[in-house]
This record gives C-alpha cells, structure tokens and sequence, in this order.
C-alpha cells in the first residue's frame, strides 16, 4: 500500500523551484493557511471541471450540448466561490479591474472556444478511448537505489491506435513562452514516466504529451523520448535533493507574490500589513520611521558622493599646474578655509579588464583553467591595477594577465589631512 504523503508531485516541486519559502509555509510547517487566492487559479479550476464533464463518459454521450455545458459552468462558478468565501480566503485581482466579472467573462470565454474549435469540430474527439482525471504513480530510482515516488493526475488521456497521448489544459491568456513550455512539458514527461511503465499500455508504440491552449486556440505536443526522460529525471533529481539540503528556504520574491497565499506570514511583506493594519503597533512605526530616516540620509549620500566626485573631477581637470610638468606624481593643495589639505597622488597603472568588460569572462576562464584565479578571483580590478604595476604576483599569473592588460591608464587617489604649521622664520 503506497503512503500518498510520502510521495513527491510536480506541482510541489515546481513549488520549490518558484519560491523555497511558499514551498515551506505549504509543505513543511502545517497550518498555515493560504489566506489568498489567485484569480487564475479559482479560472483554471473552474474551466478543468467544465472540461472533465465534456469527456468524463464521453462514449456513452458523445458531444454534449453547448447549453448544457453553460449551465454547468454557472453552477460550478458559483460553488467555487462559496467554497473559497467558506475558507474565508480573499481573491486577488488586478487592482484596475472593479469586479469578478472580466474573470468569469474569460473563463466562459475559454471553454466556449475550446468546445468550437477543439470539440464539437471533432479536432480534440479524435480518439479511440479517453479517460480524465487519471492518477498516475511515476517512479525516478537515484544514486543506485533510492527511490523518488510522486503521484499525479493527468487531465485527460488519449488512447489512438498504438499511441497514448497525455493532455494538459492551459487557461493562461498569451501564448507560453519557452521556460514555461519546458516547464509544463516536464510534468507531462513525468506523468509519461509512469505510463510507460503500466501492463495495460505494453503494446502501445508511442506516448505523445500535449499542451492545449484554448483562448489562444494553439495546441503544442513533443513525443516522449529517451532524451526527454532522462532530462525530465535528472530535471526532479537535482530539485529534489536541493530542496532537501535546503535548510534557509529563502524567499524568492516576483510575480508570484502578487496572489501568494501567504503573503501576510512571508518576511518579506508582513511588516509591511503589520505597518498598514495595527496603527498602534509602536515597535514597527518606529522601525518605519528609521528606514525613512535610513532612506534619506542614503539619498543626501549618493548626492554628496555624487558632488565629491565632481570636485576631484575639477581638482584633476587642473592637475597639469601643480605636476610640473610630470604624468605622475604627488601633490598637495591647501583649503583656503578649513584648515585642510587635500593630498592628490596620481599614477599611471596597467589596466585588466573590468566585470564589464567581455574579455574579463575570457580571462577568468584562463586563469582558472590553469589554477591561477584564486589568486585574484576576490580582488576588484581597482586593487588588482596597482599590484600589476608593483610586480606583486607571481610569474605563471603575469604570464596570463599579460595578455590581457590594456594599455596604462591614469589612477588618482585624494586624501586630506590637518595642515602642517608653517615653521616660523626670522
Ligand atoms: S509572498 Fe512572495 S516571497 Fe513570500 S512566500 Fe509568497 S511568493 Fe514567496
């Protein structure tokens, strides 16, 4: 008898990989309740039901009609937000669009043009047998005999001839962009890891995967492949044993956060609903009033630095009357007030390239390539510049920056310091 809890599935994975501490709230600590919910998830939900009911026992009906399946739609919606209003979740939506209305508009949208084009067309009937809903139980052995179980639901499966094709409905409203094509074609691959290996499909020749995307009309399918399989192994793999050493599960903050359940438990914007809902919480209002402070005092640095910079631009810009004549050197130049004096050494330094510069890439790679980067690796190219000119590294390291070094470019460094007394003559 398989433990369900013990198995792994896609979508926790995938979990993991779009933000560690989502993935934590959900599947590590329990209880925590996922106080948001996305628009598109109640759409994607609501338009998969409508979907399973067209196929569900579709050789006793064949095509069921276009009035049915809108009335089945408006009860589903309808249960749908009662169960979340019973789960006293918020949905979230776009802060421009007034009401739910453009969401079901959309999601009715989907599936009256999923049932033109794809089913009563006959272009997505165009089976022997079809099951939704199926539950599969993939299997991935690692590092010889460790076992990764998951267990999944396909939406729905195609049987044609000697060919089992795996379906995935898609609600989204733009065509899918290649990480999220990958992304969903993994978990198809999995779920083709599982079939593959069923009694009941041994004489089946080929297991394609397919995307369906109904508001955009467009339908993607791969073949199931050795190459597919073993990336798609390797793909859970890797995520798989990185999730289990993980022990910070730092949040990953994007898009995501927009209708994240937990947003109001995630470090990274509960301070921010505590601020704005518990007015007389002293201890964040004081925090708040710190960051502002932080915020401008860093705003009057970057404006100070910024105005520095331009006074040693100028100082430079005049360095030709107080050189003599020289390209380097050192000089001092009195404050006509403060009692300071501003000490300029300028010099002259081999340049390598800088974290901008492509060849620095090039450059890093050679080094490492021969054992040599670590000598440098954590210097910046502002400490590095001057330790080439003092012949400060060994001779298999000049050896490789010689090759990249540009040609001397000019280094300044300004200090001041307190004004010397003037010895007093007589
Ligand atoms: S709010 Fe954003 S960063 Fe926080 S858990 Fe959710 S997705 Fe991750």
């Amino acid at each position: 008898m398989i433990k369900e809890k013990s198995r792994w599935s896609h979508s926790r994975v995938s979990a993991y990989e779009g933000c560690p501490k989502a993935y934590k709230f959900r599947y590590v600590e329990k209880g925590n309740k996922q106080e948001f919910i996305g628009i598109q998830l109640i759409v994607g939900s609501v338009f998969h039901y409508v979907l399973e009911v067209m196929y569900k026992d579709f050789s006793l009906n064949g095509i069921l009609p276009f009035k049915d399946i809108k009335n089945i739609f408006e009860v589903k919606w309808k249960e749908k937000l009662e169960e979340v209003s019973r789960r006293d979740q918020k949905i979230v939506i776009n802060a421009e669009v007034k009401d739910l209305a453009p969401f079901k508009n959309f999601c009715f949208n989907c599936i009256s043009r999923y049932y033109k084009k794809f089913y009563k067309s006959g272009v997505e009937t165009d089976f022997d047998a079809c099951k939704t809903e199926e539950q599969v139980l993939p299997e991935i052995f690692y590092d010889k005999d460790e076992l990764i179980e998951f267990r999944g639901s396909i939406d729905r499966l195609d049987i044609k001839g000697d060919e089992v094709i795996i379906v995935d409905y898609k609600t989204s409203r733009h065509p899918p962009n290649d990480k999220f094509l990958d992304n969903s074609f993994k978990q198809l691959y999995l779920y083709g890891i599982a079939i593959q290996k069923q009694e009941r499909f041994k004489s089946i020749k080929r297991i394609k995967v397919k995307l369906i995307y109904p508001y955009t009309g467009i339908i993607i399918d791969r073949v199931l492949t050795k190459e597919s399989v073993e990336e798609t192994k390797n793909h859970y793999i890797d995520l798989i044993k990185t999730l289990k050493k993980d022990k910070k599960f730092t949040q990953k903050p994007g898009f995501r956060c927009f209708s994240c359940g937990y947003r109001r438990i995630c470090p990274e914007l509960s301070a921010t609903y505590r601020l704005e809902e518990n007015k007389d919480d002293i201890a964040i209002k004081d925090a708040a009033n710190l960051v502002d402070r932080y915020v401008l005092l860093k705003q009057k640095n970057n404006e100070l630095t910024k105005e520095i910079d331009e006074i040693k631009d100028q100082i430079l810009l005049n360095k030709e009357e107080f050189l003599d004549g020289s390209l380097e050197g050192a000089f001092v130049i009195p404050g006509a007030e403060t009692g300071m004096d501003l000490v300029v050494d300028i010099e002259k330094v081999p340049k390598i390239p800088d974290s901008k510069d492509a060849m620095r890439d090039v450059m890093s790679k050679e080094l490492s390539k021969k054992g040599l980067w670590e000598e440098i690796a954590t210097l910046n190219s502002q400490t590095i510049n001057p330790k080439i000119k003092r012949n400060e590294y060994t001779k298999e390291v000049m050896e490789v920056l010689s090759d990249y070094i540009y040609e001397d470019e000019e280094s300044s460094r300004m200090r001041t310091r307190k004004r010397k007394k003037k010895p007093k003559t007589l």
